[in-house]
């Protein structure tokens, strides 16, 4: 209403102040233990799962797997049934239709997202393709949202390392400055933001065949890193399984550097894309953020929606540059 947003409001849960991910990832790390779902082992433990990758000879919901979706148990929407609006005196409001799934990155407690191999991540790549893909299937499903928490301050509930992927029944505003720029140019606004950062460097951390990585202008967050497809695409669908793996060492480098050379922040790892089943895909054209959460969104972020951001992407971009070769 007066912030114009959708909230996901989860009706029939009763959390104790302990259920919420800061008190219980402050437990978790007290305690550096406990049992833990996303295991080898505890597989009976989760929902049933949609898809592995796991050899023939293993069987679903069983041991020997390396990546696992399931869907999320803790869901704020419905999987099933239409889309239906009821209101309220002045207040509006639908059911909660919408997928949530879970991605275990890896059977292993305790290894981070960073240090799983190129090979393993670019494995999870193709599992969140494969997802998206399923998800854009369904047609009552408008935007698919991909993300990662990672740590405390980015959310995370569960250490064992794992992304998540939401399917939602409306377009959210977040990246409807793609749309206003296309509408007023009729050019895409990443692929204008490719030529002029190439041209200009100052933000450019690395350039790979088909990727960029920058900094971009005027982040919100310190040490904010975008990772780029170079040619033009909207859906993250369509990544073309030639460019999985390069993505993958990428996105390895960039996490390793940010969680190194930053030691070992929270961040966010989020990938936008075009909305589906809803027609022009062209404004759209999709990319990876890295969000390292090293300041607490304060009064000015919730109050005014203006974020200040103590390290300028210039110097955040320099600093990430030369980590970069230093590992290479
Ligand atoms: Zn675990
Ligand atoms: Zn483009």
């Amino acid at each position: 209403m007066v912030k114009n947003r959708w909230v996901a409001v989860a009706e029939d849960r009763v959390l104790k102040p302990n259920d919420f991910p800061t008190a219980k990832s402050a437990q978790i790390s007290a305690v550096n233990g406990g049992f833990c779902p996303f295991c080898q082992g505890n597989e009976a433990h989760t929902p049933h799962e949609i898809t592995a990758c796991r050899p023939p000879e293993s069987a679903p919901d069983g041991p020997g797997w390396l990546v696992r979706a399931i869907p999320n148990k803790f869901s704020a929407f419905e999987p099933e049934g239409t889309l239906a609006e009821k209101k309220s005196g002045i207040y509006r409001a639908t059911n909660g239709l919408g997928r949530h799934e879970v991605i275990i990155e890896t059977p292993e407690h305790g290894v981070e997202f960073h240090e799983l191999s190129a090979e393993r991540i670019g494995l999870v790549l193709g599992m969140l393709k494969r997802r998206y893909n399923d998800l854009a299937a369904d047609g009552r499903i408008k935007y698919i949202q991909i993300y990662k928490n990672q740590g405390l301050f980015a959310g995370a509930s569960l250490k064992h390392t794992h992304s998540q992927i939401v399917g939602l029944p409306f377009v959210p505003a977040e990246n409807e400055g793609l749309e206003l720029y296309y509408n007023e140019k009729k050019s895409c606004l990443l692929c204008d933001i490719i030529k002029q950062e190439k041209e200009e460097r100052t933000r450019l951390v690395h350039e790979s065949d088909s990727f960029i990585a920058l900094c971009p202008y005027a982040s919100r967050f310190p040490y904010e890193v975008w990772i780029v497809p170079l040619a033009h695409q909207g859906h993250f669908g369509d990544l073309h399984e030639d460019k999985i793996m390069e993505l993958a060492s990428l996105l390895k480098d960039m996490a390793s550097v940010i969680m190194n050379r930053l030691e070992m922040p929270s961040y966010n790892l989020i990938i936008n894309t075009a909305p589906v089943n809803s027609g022009e895909a062209a404004p759209y054209h999709w990319y990876m953020e890295l969000t390292p959460r090293m300041v607490v969104n304060a009064g000015v972020e919730i109050a005014t929606g203006v974020f200040i951001n103590p390290v300028s992407p210039e110097l955040a971009a320099g600093i990430l540059k030369e980590a970069l070769s230093a590992r290479k």
